[in-house]
Protein backbone atom coordinates (compact mmCIF):
# COMPACT_ATOMS: atom_id res chain seq x y z
CA UNK A 1 0.00 0.00 0.00
CA UNK A 2 2.80 2.56 1.14
CA UNK A 3 4.44 1.60 -1.80
CA UNK A 4 1.55 2.04 -4.11
CA UNK A 5 1.53 5.27 -2.92
CA UNK A 6 5.01 6.38 -3.22
CA UNK A 7 4.71 5.58 -6.66
CA UNK A 8 1.63 8.03 -6.89
CA UNK A 9 3.58 10.72 -5.74
CA UNK A 10 5.98 10.00 -8.13
CA UNK A 11 3.73 9.76 -10.88
CA UNK A 12 2.34 12.84 -10.36
CA UNK A 13 5.86 14.47 -9.81
CA UNK A 14 7.07 13.27 -12.88
CA UNK A 15 3.63 14.79 -14.60
CA UNK A 16 4.30 18.18 -13.11
CA UNK A 17 7.74 18.10 -14.09
CA UNK A 18 6.87 17.01 -17.42
CA UNK A 19 3.43 19.98 -17.68
CA UNK A 20 6.70 22.52 -16.63
CA UNK A 21 8.62 21.55 -19.13
CA UNK A 22 6.06 21.92 -22.34
CA UNK A 23 5.16 25.23 -20.63
CA UNK A 24 8.80 26.55 -20.57
CA UNK A 25 9.35 24.84 -24.24
CA UNK A 26 6.49 27.04 -25.14
CA UNK A 27 7.83 30.08 -23.80
CA UNK A 28 11.38 29.52 -24.59
CA UNK A 29 10.38 30.19 -28.37
CA UNK A 30 10.54 33.19 -28.14
CA UNK A 31 13.53 33.62 -25.83
CA UNK A 32 15.42 36.93 -27.09
CA UNK A 33 13.42 37.88 -29.42
CA UNK A 34 12.90 41.61 -30.66
CA UNK A 35 9.63 42.50 -32.02
CA UNK A 36 10.34 45.83 -33.92
CA UNK A 37 6.59 46.69 -34.80
CA UNK A 38 4.11 46.53 -31.92
CA UNK A 39 1.03 48.42 -31.75
CA UNK A 40 -0.44 48.97 -28.44
CA UNK A 41 -2.52 51.12 -26.53
CA UNK A 42 -3.50 53.92 -25.60
CA UNK A 43 -4.02 54.81 -28.90
CA UNK A 44 -6.87 56.46 -31.51
CA UNK A 45 -6.83 53.34 -32.96
CA UNK A 46 -8.45 50.38 -31.32
CA UNK A 47 -5.69 48.32 -29.56
CA UNK A 48 -5.90 44.47 -28.48
CA UNK A 49 -3.43 45.28 -25.08
CA UNK A 50 -1.70 48.76 -23.64
CA UNK A 51 2.31 49.30 -23.67
CA UNK A 52 2.31 47.66 -20.06
CA UNK A 53 0.58 44.69 -20.66
CA UNK A 54 2.49 43.70 -23.61
CA UNK A 55 5.16 44.76 -21.97
CA UNK A 56 4.45 42.26 -19.08
CA UNK A 57 3.53 39.52 -21.77
CA UNK A 58 6.65 39.59 -24.25
CA UNK A 59 8.69 39.48 -20.69
CA UNK A 60 7.36 36.29 -19.48
CA UNK A 61 7.70 34.76 -22.75
CA UNK A 62 11.17 35.61 -22.47
CA UNK A 63 11.52 38.29 -24.96
CA UNK A 64 14.24 40.45 -25.22
CA UNK A 65 12.71 43.94 -26.61
CA UNK A 66 10.30 45.48 -28.08
CA UNK A 67 9.71 48.96 -30.06
CA UNK A 68 6.46 50.74 -29.87
CA UNK A 69 4.71 51.88 -33.20
CA UNK A 70 2.53 54.43 -33.12
CA UNK A 71 0.88 56.22 -36.46
CA UNK A 72 -0.06 59.66 -34.44
CA UNK A 73 2.36 60.00 -31.48
CA UNK A 74 5.90 59.68 -30.48
CA UNK A 75 6.58 56.58 -28.38
CA UNK A 76 10.16 57.07 -26.87
CA UNK A 77 8.43 58.18 -23.19
CA UNK A 78 6.37 55.49 -23.49
CA UNK A 79 8.77 53.25 -24.01
CA UNK A 80 10.52 54.48 -21.11
CA UNK A 81 7.93 53.97 -18.38
CA UNK A 82 7.00 50.54 -19.80
CA UNK A 83 10.96 49.50 -18.68
CA UNK A 84 10.01 51.56 -14.76
CA UNK A 85 7.12 48.66 -14.41
CA UNK A 86 8.41 45.68 -15.92
CA UNK A 87 12.45 44.78 -15.77
CA UNK A 88 14.24 42.52 -17.86
CA UNK A 89 12.94 43.73 -21.54
CA UNK A 90 14.77 46.23 -23.70
CA UNK A 91 11.93 49.03 -25.08
CA UNK A 92 12.36 51.21 -27.59
CA UNK A 93 10.32 53.84 -29.23
CA UNK A 94 10.12 56.50 -32.22
CA UNK A 95 8.24 58.99 -34.43
CA UNK A 96 6.20 58.31 -37.78
CA UNK A 97 6.37 61.23 -39.27
CA UNK A 98 2.87 61.79 -40.61
CA UNK A 99 0.50 65.03 -40.15
CA UNK A 100 0.24 65.03 -36.33
CA UNK A 101 3.62 65.68 -35.30
CA UNK A 102 4.00 68.05 -38.31
CA UNK A 103 5.20 65.74 -41.17
CA UNK A 104 8.41 66.11 -42.17
CA UNK A 105 9.35 68.05 -38.98
CA UNK A 106 13.23 67.83 -37.51
CA UNK A 107 11.59 69.37 -34.44
CA UNK A 108 9.85 66.27 -33.83
CA UNK A 109 13.23 64.13 -34.06
CA UNK A 110 15.53 66.63 -31.97
CA UNK A 111 12.41 65.57 -29.49
CA UNK A 112 12.37 62.10 -29.79
CA UNK A 113 16.20 62.03 -28.82
CA UNK A 114 16.44 64.91 -26.33
CA UNK A 115 13.67 63.23 -23.94
CA UNK A 116 15.04 61.79 -21.18
CA UNK A 117 15.28 57.91 -20.79
CA UNK A 118 16.69 57.82 -24.22
CA UNK A 119 14.85 55.01 -25.55
CA UNK A 120 14.19 57.29 -29.08
CA UNK A 121 15.44 54.91 -31.84
CA UNK A 122 13.03 54.75 -34.80
CA UNK A 123 12.01 57.37 -37.18
CA UNK A 124 9.69 56.26 -39.50
CA UNK A 125 8.82 58.19 -42.89
CA UNK A 126 5.02 58.92 -43.46
CA UNK A 127 3.08 55.99 -43.00
CA UNK A 128 -0.60 56.82 -43.50
CA UNK A 129 -0.24 59.62 -44.51
CA UNK A 130 2.47 58.95 -46.85
CA UNK A 131 1.39 59.73 -50.74
CA UNK A 132 1.86 56.53 -51.94
CA UNK A 133 -0.26 54.77 -49.25
CA UNK A 134 -3.02 57.36 -49.05
CA UNK A 135 -2.79 57.31 -53.57
CA UNK A 136 -3.34 53.42 -53.73
CA UNK A 137 -6.70 53.69 -50.96
CA UNK A 138 -8.04 56.15 -53.12
CA UNK A 139 -7.79 59.10 -50.33
CA UNK A 140 -8.60 62.16 -51.50
CA UNK A 141 -6.72 63.95 -48.07
CA UNK A 142 -3.84 65.75 -48.02
CA UNK A 143 -0.58 63.78 -47.99
CA UNK A 144 3.04 64.03 -46.33
CA UNK A 145 5.04 63.96 -49.88
CA UNK A 146 8.62 62.61 -49.21
CA UNK A 147 9.83 63.68 -52.66
CA UNK A 148 9.50 67.26 -54.26
CA UNK A 149 10.28 67.36 -57.80
CA UNK A 150 11.70 64.41 -58.73
CA UNK A 151 13.93 64.47 -55.48
CA UNK A 152 14.14 63.37 -51.69
CA UNK A 153 12.18 66.92 -50.01
CA UNK A 154 14.83 69.17 -48.88
CA UNK A 155 13.04 69.19 -45.02
CA UNK A 156 14.50 65.36 -44.78
CA UNK A 157 18.11 67.08 -45.06
CA UNK A 158 18.25 67.95 -41.64
CA UNK A 159 16.11 65.31 -40.49
CA UNK A 160 18.25 62.77 -42.02
CA UNK A 161 21.80 64.33 -40.21
CA UNK A 162 19.67 63.98 -36.73
CA UNK A 163 18.97 60.32 -37.53
CA UNK A 164 22.83 59.91 -38.76
CA UNK A 165 24.17 61.80 -35.59
CA UNK A 166 21.97 59.94 -32.69
CA UNK A 167 22.59 56.31 -34.92
CA UNK A 168 18.88 55.80 -35.58
CA UNK A 169 17.17 53.97 -37.50
CA UNK A 170 15.26 55.39 -40.48
CA UNK A 171 12.38 53.25 -41.61
CA UNK A 172 10.71 53.68 -44.86
CA UNK A 173 7.24 54.48 -43.74
CA UNK A 174 4.71 53.44 -46.69
CA UNK A 175 6.62 55.36 -48.85
CA UNK A 176 6.66 53.62 -52.71
CA UNK A 177 9.72 51.24 -53.83
CA UNK A 178 10.43 54.00 -56.10
CA UNK A 179 10.41 56.60 -53.55
CA UNK A 180 12.67 54.30 -51.14
CA UNK A 181 15.39 53.55 -53.91
CA UNK A 182 15.49 57.26 -54.73
CA UNK A 183 15.90 58.27 -50.53
CA UNK A 184 18.50 55.57 -49.59
CA UNK A 185 21.36 57.58 -51.56
CA UNK A 186 20.65 60.57 -50.01
CA UNK A 187 20.51 58.78 -45.98
CA UNK A 188 23.31 57.03 -47.04
CA UNK A 189 24.94 60.30 -48.31
CA UNK A 190 24.33 62.50 -44.77
CA UNK A 191 25.59 59.07 -42.92
CA UNK A 192 22.45 57.19 -41.88
CA UNK A 193 23.94 53.67 -41.42
CA UNK A 194 20.55 51.80 -40.16
CA UNK A 195 17.57 51.75 -42.85
CA UNK A 196 14.71 49.16 -42.60
CA UNK A 197 12.30 49.04 -45.51
CA UNK A 198 8.74 49.06 -43.19
CA UNK A 199 6.84 45.39 -44.43
CA UNK A 200 8.91 46.07 -47.05
CA UNK A 201 6.71 43.25 -49.67
CA UNK A 202 3.96 45.18 -48.78
CA UNK A 203 4.53 47.90 -50.86
CA UNK A 204 5.20 45.44 -53.63
CA UNK A 205 8.46 46.36 -55.17
CA UNK A 206 9.57 43.97 -58.21
CA UNK A 207 12.05 41.65 -57.48
CA UNK A 208 14.69 44.22 -59.11
CA UNK A 209 14.12 46.66 -57.03
CA UNK A 210 14.28 44.28 -54.01
CA UNK A 211 17.91 42.98 -54.85
CA UNK A 212 18.59 47.25 -55.41
CA UNK A 213 17.61 47.72 -52.07
CA UNK A 214 19.39 44.43 -50.41
CA UNK A 215 22.76 45.80 -52.66
CA UNK A 216 22.15 49.59 -50.92
CA UNK A 217 22.13 47.86 -47.45
CA UNK A 218 18.90 47.98 -46.50
CA UNK A 219 16.94 45.63 -44.47
CA UNK A 220 13.66 44.28 -44.82
CA UNK A 221 10.94 43.77 -42.52
CA UNK A 222 8.70 41.15 -43.38
CA UNK A 223 5.34 41.56 -41.09
CA UNK A 224 3.55 38.11 -39.82
CA UNK A 225 0.21 40.89 -40.18
CA UNK A 226 0.35 40.73 -43.48
CA UNK A 227 0.07 36.86 -43.76
CA UNK A 228 -2.50 36.39 -41.08
CA UNK A 229 -4.62 38.72 -43.28
CA UNK A 230 -4.05 36.95 -46.28
CA UNK A 231 -1.80 39.95 -47.96
CA UNK A 232 1.20 37.17 -48.39
CA UNK A 233 1.33 34.02 -48.57
CA UNK A 234 4.40 32.39 -46.23
CA UNK A 235 5.93 31.23 -49.43
CA UNK A 236 6.62 34.49 -50.87
CA UNK A 237 8.67 35.42 -47.75
CA UNK A 238 10.35 32.38 -48.05
CA UNK A 239 11.08 32.50 -51.64
CA UNK A 240 12.37 36.40 -50.59
CA UNK A 241 14.75 34.63 -47.62
CA UNK A 242 15.83 32.22 -50.01
CA UNK A 243 16.77 34.26 -53.26
CA UNK A 244 18.23 37.49 -51.12
CA UNK A 245 19.34 35.97 -48.22
CA UNK A 246 17.96 36.25 -44.35
CA UNK A 247 20.80 38.70 -43.60
CA UNK A 248 18.83 40.87 -45.44
CA UNK A 249 15.43 40.32 -43.21
CA UNK A 250 13.47 41.66 -40.26
CA UNK A 251 10.94 39.66 -38.74
CA UNK A 252 8.11 41.13 -36.83
CA UNK A 253 4.73 41.17 -35.84
CA UNK A 254 2.90 44.29 -36.72
CA UNK A 255 0.12 43.09 -34.12
CA UNK A 256 -1.74 45.39 -31.51
CA UNK A 257 -4.91 45.52 -33.51
CA UNK A 258 -8.23 44.94 -31.40
CA UNK A 259 -9.28 41.54 -33.11
CA UNK A 260 -5.81 40.34 -33.77
CA UNK A 261 -3.91 37.63 -32.13
CA UNK A 262 -1.10 38.82 -29.10
CA UNK A 263 2.14 39.68 -30.88
CA UNK A 264 3.77 36.66 -29.02
CA UNK A 265 1.31 34.58 -30.53
CA UNK A 266 2.14 35.82 -34.03
CA UNK A 267 5.61 35.58 -33.77
CA UNK A 268 5.46 31.69 -32.57
CA UNK A 269 3.47 31.24 -35.19
CA UNK A 270 5.92 33.15 -37.57
CA UNK A 271 9.05 31.28 -36.31
CA UNK A 272 6.90 27.56 -36.78
CA UNK A 273 5.86 28.62 -40.19
CA UNK A 274 8.98 29.40 -41.74
CA UNK A 275 10.53 26.31 -40.24
CA UNK A 276 8.40 24.41 -41.27
CA UNK A 277 8.86 25.91 -45.17
CA UNK A 278 12.12 25.11 -44.59
CA UNK A 279 14.06 28.05 -43.29
CA UNK A 280 17.22 27.05 -41.14
CA UNK A 281 16.93 28.10 -36.86
CA UNK A 282 19.87 29.56 -37.63
CA UNK A 283 18.08 32.04 -40.51
CA UNK A 284 15.24 32.42 -38.01
CA UNK A 285 17.78 33.78 -35.04
CA UNK A 286 19.18 35.93 -37.77
CA UNK A 287 16.16 37.84 -38.44
CA UNK A 288 14.42 37.75 -35.28
CA UNK A 289 16.77 38.30 -33.27
CA UNK A 290 20.58 39.41 -34.25
CA UNK A 291 19.19 41.59 -37.24
CA UNK A 292 16.77 44.15 -34.86
CA UNK A 293 19.16 43.80 -31.72
CA UNK A 294 22.05 45.11 -34.26
CA UNK A 295 19.60 47.79 -35.53
CA UNK A 296 18.59 49.13 -32.44
CA UNK A 297 22.77 49.23 -31.07
CA UNK A 298 22.23 45.76 -28.93
CA UNK A 299 25.28 43.73 -28.84
CA UNK A 300 23.73 41.14 -31.31
ZN1 LIG B 1 2.24 48.80 -38.16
Amino acid sequence: MRWLWRGGVLGLVLVLVMVAATVDGQTTALAGVIDFHVHSGPDSRPRSVSDLEIARIAKRAGMRGLVFKNHFTMTADRAWLAMQEVDGIEIFGGVALNHAVGGLNAEAVRQLVAFSGERGKVVWLPTFDAEFWMTRAGDPGEFVPVMRDGAPDPALGEIFDLIAEHDLVLAMGHSSPEEVLALIPEARRRGVEHILITHGLGQQPSRDQIAEMVRQGAVIELVWLAVHNGEFRLAEYTAAITEFGASHFLLSSDFGQENNPLHTDGLKAFIAGLSQEGISDADIDLMIRRNPARLLGLDP
